[in-house]
């Protein structure tokens, strides 16, 4: 559908199936893709196809190319919008909850159920927006819920679906910074923390929540400029089809804004406690940036209109809908207090991640000894298929 990955060559194994099931069984183990709804279910296996594949492309290349080692992500049967990353018996792991999935696929399914929105694609004018209203996205999350809110269109339904598709990849690449650029090991050194849970129930002090929101702007940095170029590469390669027509940094900053204006609504209110993530609004803010200073500029000359462009279609929908989420809020009312918040973040960011690079350089040593130590064993290349496969679809 989406990615040229097929399903047979990234399936895990059931080493891999069990130790992930095992490792994250306090958060409840591993879903049954069975389980989930159908529609859905075929965009979540390519997304955990598309995983595996980039992990084993990555397992063991040198640095500076993040390597991935013993990495093992898979879909956590919890409803919580919510993912983790760990290590356990020397493998490291990134549990994606099925809750933050469903809500994101909601959102853009509840979205391209509006027929003014990308109103060229496919036939608009059969969509019946009434029925299905944002608030949805505030409701527990069902299977069931998640078949009511389905465009009419097929065609609108496979965009819904590639846009999600994107913005869960954006999770993903995310949640592999926090794995590959040590911030674990920060969190266990600092603050004796064993797995790294996105929204914490816990109180934070001050400085854990400063610490917190510099490892989360760095994992957003990293992810913004590899979702960026894998995004546009699909795109320009034709894998898309039905969103030919528009520019692929459009669509991509749209996934993104649609991400992060989720993710505001369900937040906790400016003025509450110290939190662990920066705001949604100054996030996307910090994506845009990053994204603005790593297209190719004669490919995309006017890359940043189109940027700016999706995040504009995102944030009418949001305020057509009568919800907008506090961080945006503020952003709008004002945009240069938005921009010196993140000039701060993003100088305290820089400081905290001169203190990773020598963490980060105790796991890539750890990798190599394992690779070593693999090496030695088997007397033949780690997973040889699997680097064959990665290199001819790469
Ligand atoms: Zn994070």
């Amino acid at each position: 559908m989406t990615t040229d990955s097929t399903t047979t060559e990234a399936t895990p194994s059931l080493a891999a199936q069990e130790a992930f099931h095992r490792a994250l069984r306090n958060y409840g183990g591993r879903l049954d893709l069975s389980k989930a709804h159908p529609t859905t279910r075929s965009g979540m296996e390519e997304l955990s196809n598309y995983y595996r594949w980039l992990i084993s492309a990555a397992r063991f290349a040198e640095p500076p190319y993040n390597p991935t080692g013993d990495l093992i992500v898979d879909f956590v049967d919890n409803a919580e919008v919510n993912a983790v990353a760990l290590g356990f018996d020397r493998k490291e792991f990134i549990g994606i909850n099925w809750g933050l999935v469903a809500l994101i696929y909601q959102a853009f399914y509840v979205f391209m159920s509006r027929p003014s929105v990308l109103s060229t694609i496919g036939k608009a004018e059969v969509e019946k927006a009434g029925k299905k209203s944002v608030d949805s996205l505030l409701q527990q999350h069902s299977w069931k819920l998640m078949e009511s809110l389905l465009p009419a269109d097929g065609e609108r339904l496979c965009v819904a679906q590639h846009l999600a598709w994107n913005a869960m990849a954006f999770v993903f690449a995310h949640e592999v910074s926090h794995v590959c650029r040590a911030h674990l090991r920060f969190l266990k050194n600092v603050y004796d923390l064993d797995h790294h849970i996105e929204y914490k129930s816990v109180s934070l002090s001050e400085e854990q929540a400063r610490a917190l929101q510099s490892l989360e702007l760095d994992a957003d940095t990293a992810a913004a400029e590899t979702n960026m170029i894998l995004w546009t590469k699909l795109c320009q390669r034709g894998t898309y089809p039905l969103l030919a027509e528009i520019s692929p940094l459009t669509t991509w900053s749209l996934s993104l804004a649609m991400l992060f204006h989720v993710l505001d609504m369900r937040s906790k209110p400016i003025g509450s406690p110290p939190r662990s993530h920066p705001e949604p609004a100054i996030r996307l803010l910090q994506v845009a940036y990053e994204a603005c200073g790593g297209f190719d500029k004669t490919q995309f000359p006017e890359g940043q209109r189109r940027v700016a462009e999706g995040w504009g279609i995102v944030s009418k929908w949001w305020q057509q809908n009568g919800l907008s989420g506090d961080s945006f809020g503020e952003l709008d009312n004002d945009l240069d207090g938005a921009i010196d918040k993140l000039d701060n973040l993003r100088r305290e960011t820089g400081e905290l991640v001169e203190q990773l690079r020598p963490l980060t350089e105790e796991r890539n040593c750890d990798i190599r000894l394992r690779k070593e130590d693999h090496d030695h064993t088997e007397n033949t290349e780690p997973n040889k298929a699997d680097a064959g496969d990665a290199s001819q679809r790469a």
